[in-house]
């Protein structure tokens, strides 16, 4: 009997960047996701649905056996923990830079700061390698307000271009980790559905290869 799998996708940008990437692995989706409100969809695969999910529940659907492969961001890997998944292929997409970023012309504060940002776990850690004492401000957006009202000395995001922080009076400061999407799996899933979940890997993966030597 052949295995159902279930591919857990992140909306938006990953998305537009990921669904290319499953075509080179064969799998399709039927309807066109930014025409329809369906959470799960039917490939062309008879054996592959995939559910679009927002990004930040991609691991926790993956963790939990809710799907069986997942695509996500590294910054949301990175604050999930990765607890129940492996992560086999860098796919090299929606490639960006986790940094901290204050107000423009102003230096990190000595001693004891204060950070705003959604990636909590994420920023608690990289301040404590630093040896840094700072309280973490949980916000869900517009992060960038925050130095610029005066919640916070630093902000934690995600930046590409630094448009988002220069239009806001804002520079990026340190560089935490380099951000792309990742394939990920879940660890019984890879036991017990091998057969199914190795050739998309192996397709997924030649596919990311070959964009990389047209780079
Ligand atoms: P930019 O103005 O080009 O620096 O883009 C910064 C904003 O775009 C940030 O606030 C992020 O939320 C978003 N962003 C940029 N790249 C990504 C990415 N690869 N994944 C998710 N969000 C991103």
């Amino acid at each position: 009997m052949t295995e159902s799998i279930t591919i857990a996708l992140s909306k938006g940008r990953i998305l537009d960047e990921t669904l290319p990437l499953l075509k080179e692995a064969g799998i399709e989706l039927v309807d066109d996701v930014n025409k329809s409100r369906k959470l799960v969809f039917p490939t062309t695969d008879p054996n592959v649905r995939v559910l679009i999910l927002r990004a930040t529940d991609v691991p926790t659907y993956v963790q939990y056996g809710g799907a069986d492969l997942g695509v996500t961001g590294k910054d949301v890997l990175m604050e999930h923990g990765g607890e129940g998944l492996y992560e086999p292929l860098d796919l090299n997409i929606s490639r960006c830079r986790l940094m901290t970023a204050g107000k423009k012309d102003t230096k990190s504060p000595e001693g004891r700061l204060r950070v705003a940002t959604k990636f909590v776990n994420l920023a608690r850690q990289y301040y404590a390698a630093q040896g840094r004492q700072a309280d973490i401000i949980k916000l869900y957006g517009a992060m960038e307000l925050a130095p610029i009202l005066g919640l916070a000395d630093e902000i934690v995001d995600i930046v590409d271009t630094g448009n988002t922080l220069k239009a806001n009076g804002l520079e990026a400061r340190e560089l935490i980790e380099y951000i792309s999407s990742r394939l990920v799996v879940n660890r019984a899933s890879m036991k017990m559905k091998h057969a199914g979940i190795n050739p998309i890997i192996e397709m997924m993966s030649a596919a990311v290869e070959k964009r990389r030597t047209l780079e």
